[in-house]
C-alpha cells in the first residue's frame, strides 16, 4: 500500500466501524493522525499539522517525548498489568510525584482512568467525608460555565451542557463564576466582576442552605468553557467563603493542570489550598489513559476506619504509573512548565494582541501559559457571538494551512503543547491570520 493508500485506508475504516463522541457520526471528516514529535503531527503521506488543540488539550510535554516512551516500553517489558490491591513500587513513586507539587497537606493520590471518574470520585469522597458529621450534606455546587466530564455527576455538575437525560440529577445546583467579557454582574473591572462573582455565591449558598451542602466544585481556570481565567482574588475568595459555611473546595485541575498554565498547577499563586484536586491529561500527557484525587489530609483520614466504597480495575495502572514518572521528571528537568509560561507571556498573548487589531471578528483574546482563547464576535460593541457557521469555516481553512485547531462555541482555543517554541507561535499565528483574513473577506 502507498502511505496515500494508508490514508485512505484510516478514513474508510474510521468512518465505517468507529463510533465518535460529541458528534453526529454521518460526514465526519476527521483528520488522520500517523505519527507525531512534539508540537506536530502528521499522517501516512507525512504532511505535517501544528497541534495547535494538544489533541484534547492534554498533550502537555508534546507527542512522542523520549523518556516518557521509554518507560512505557520498559515497564510493560517488567510487568504490563496488575491489580489495584497490590503496592506497587512504581505506582508509589507516581503518587509522590505527583504529591510534590501539590501545596502542603496532600499526602495521598486516588487513581482513576480519566478525568470524568476523577471527579466523580472527588465528589463521591467530599459528600461522604461531609455527611460524616451531618448526614444531610450532599449537594455539589458548581459553575454553568464548566466540563467536568461525561459520567453520572460529572456531567450534572457542568454547567451548561447538563440538559440532557440523566437519572442522577441530585444533589447539584450552580452558580456563575467570572466572566469580565459577558458579566452576569454589569461589572466593568476584574475587581468588581471578583467581588460581586464572590456575593453572587454567597447568596447561592445561602439560598441552597449551607447545611445541605457539601462541596464547591470549580475548575481553577475553566477550560472547554471558555478559558476563564479568574481575576485575582476570586478563588482565595471562594475559599474563604468555604470556610464560612464549612463547605470542600474541589479544584478540578484536569484541563489547567500540570503546566497549561505555565504553573504546575492552576491555583498555583492563588493563595488557595483546595480540600481535594482533580487530574488526568497533562499528568502524563494521556500518553496511557490516566486520572485521579490528590486528597488533603482531613478527607484521607475520613476513610482511614471507614470503607471509601469506590474502586477500578485499573486504578493506578503501572504503565500510567511509570509514564506519569517519567513525564513528570522530564517536565521537570527540561524546564516544560517555565517554557509555557514564557512563551506564553512573549509569544502567544503578544501574537494574539497583534492578530486582535487586524481582525474585526476578534471580540477578545485572554488566557496565560499555553492556555489562550480568541473569542470571535459579529459585532465588538454588542460583542454578539459569530455563529457555528463561522467557527466551521475557520477551522476548515486553519486545518488545510497546517494547523490542527481546538474550537469550542463562538471561540478558537489556542492551546499547544508546553514545550512549543516561539518560532512555532510565530507559523501559527501567520496561520490564524491568513484564515481569519480568508473568513472575513466572505463575510465582507
Ligand atoms: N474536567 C475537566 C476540567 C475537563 O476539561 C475534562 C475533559 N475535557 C474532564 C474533567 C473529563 O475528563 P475525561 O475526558 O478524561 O473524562
Amino acid at each position: 500500500m502507498t502511505t496515500d493508500d494508508l490514508d485512505a485506508r484510516a478514513k474508510q475504516l474510521d468512518s465505517d466501524h468507529v463510533f465518535h463522541s460529541w458528534s453526529a457520526q454521518a460526514g465526519l471528516d476527521l483528520p488522520v493522525i500517523a505519527g507525531g514529535r512534539g508540537t506536530v503531527v502528521w499522517d501516512h503521506a507525512g504532511h505535517r499539522m501544528l497541534d495547535f488543540a494538544s489533541q484534547l488539550v492534554n498533550v502537555n510535554i508534546g507527542h512522542q517525548h523520549p523518556a516518557v516512551v521509554a518507560a512505557i516500553q520498559a515497564q510493560a517489558a517488567e510487568l504490563a498489568t496488575i491489580g489495584p490491591a497490590t503496592a506497587n513500587l512504581t505506582r508509589g513513586e507516581a503518587a509522590a510525584r505527583i504529591l510534590s507539587k501539590a501545596p502542603d497537606g496532600f499526602a495521598k493520590v486516588f487513581f482513576t482512568n480519566g478525568g470524568a471518574d476523577a471527579v466523580e470520585n472527588a465528589i463521591r469522597m467530599a459528600r461522604l467525608h461531609a455527611s460524616r458529621q451531618n448526614p444531610g450534606r450532599d449537594t455539589v455546587l458548581s459553575t454553568y460555565r464548566s466540563y467536568h466530564g461525561n459520567t453520572g455527576a460529572a456531567i450534572v455538575a457542568t454547567g451548561d451542557w447538563r440538559r440532557m437525560p440523566n437519572q442522577y440529577a441530585r444533589g447539584h445546583a450552580h452558580f456563575f463564576g467570572p466572566y469580565l467579557y459577558r458579566s452576569e454582574f454589569w461589572a466593568t473591572t476584574p475587581e468588581e466582576e471578583c467581588e460581586r462573582a464572590l456575593h453572587h455565591l454567597e447568596r447561592v449558598i445561602q439560598s441552597e442552605g449551607p447545611s445541605t451542602i457539601a462541596a464547591v466544585l470549580l475548575e481553577s481556570v475553566p477550560g472547554t468553557a471558555g478559558i476563564l481565567v479568574p481575576p485575582p482574588g476570586y478563588l482565595a475568595g471562594v475559599r474563604a467563603l468555604c470556610d464560612r459555611y464549612d463547605l470542600l473546595l474541589i479544584l478540578d485541575e484536569v484541563m489547567c493542570g500540570f503546566g497549561r498554565t505555565g504553573r504546575w498547577f492552576a491555583f498555583d499563586g492563588h493563595d488557595v489550598v483546595p480540600d481535594l484536586v482533580t487530574f488526568a491529561k497533562g499528568v502524563n500527557s494521556g500518553y496511557v489513559p490516566v486520572g485521579g484525587v490528590i486528597i488533603s489530609d482531613p478527607i484521607s483520614k475520613t476513610f482511614d476506619d471507614r470503607v471509601f466504597p469506590g474502586g477500578l480495575t485499573y486504578s493506578g495502572h503501572p504503565l500510567a504509573a511509570a509514564s506519569i514518572v517519567a513525564s513528570i521528571d522530564a517536565m521537570q528537568d527540561e524546564g516544560i512548565v517555565d517554557n509555557a509560561r514564557r512563551v506564553g507571556e512573549e509569544a502567544i498573548g503578544p501574537g494574539l494582541r497583534a492578530l486582535a487589531e487586524d481582525h474585526r471578528l476578534i471580540g477578545e483574546v485572554r488566557g496565560e501559559g499555553v492556555f489562550w482563547a480568541i473569542e470571535l464576535v459579529t459585532d465588538r460593541e454588542t460583542r454578539e457571538p459569530v455563529g457555528a457557521d463561522v467557527i466551521g469555516r475557520l477551522k476548515k481553512e486553519l486545518t488545510s494551512r497546517g494547523l490542527l485547531p481546538f474550537t469550542a462555541e463562538n471561540r478558537i482555543h489556542v492551546v499547544p503543547p508546553c514545550v512549543v517554541t516561539a518560532g512555532e507561535v510565530d507559523q501559527a499565528m501567520s496561520i490564524y491570520h491568513e484564515a481569519l483574513t480568508s473568513v472575513e473577506a466572505d463575510l465582507a
